[in-house]
């Protein structure tokens, strides 16, 4: 079982109360209409799965409802840390280049 800090409660809570959200900085195509279908495939379905650090989503989803961004170690399930949406976005490339 994973314990899960969520960063706007400032608290480490059991696994059954978040739920998965996938990925982390999955950017929408700014214009969908202009890419063409296997492109808008592989937004909607490819996904990485590495095996190591992972930059996830999570909703605290029996908590304050907000999603998160938690950096977890794949291979032995260690969480590394957690941002608020506003934190992870801010400082996105600096957590991207320390995967
Ligand atoms: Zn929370």
């Amino acid at each position: 079982m994973l314990l899960i800090p969520c960063p706007y409660c400032q608290h480490i809570f059991e696994e059954e109360d978040f739920a998965y959200a996938g990925e982390a900085f999955i950017e929408r195509p700014p214009q969908p209409e202009q890419i063409s279908d296997q492109e808008w495939a592989d937004y909607l379905f490819m996904r990485n799965n590495p095996k190591g650090p992972h930059l996830e989503q999570w909703i605290h989803a029996a908590g304050c409802r907000k999603f998160f961004v938690v950096k977890r170690n794949t291979a032995n399930n260690r969480i590394e840390g957690s941002w608020t949406m506003a934190k992870a976005h801010a400082g996105k490339n600096d957590l991207l280049e320390r995967l």
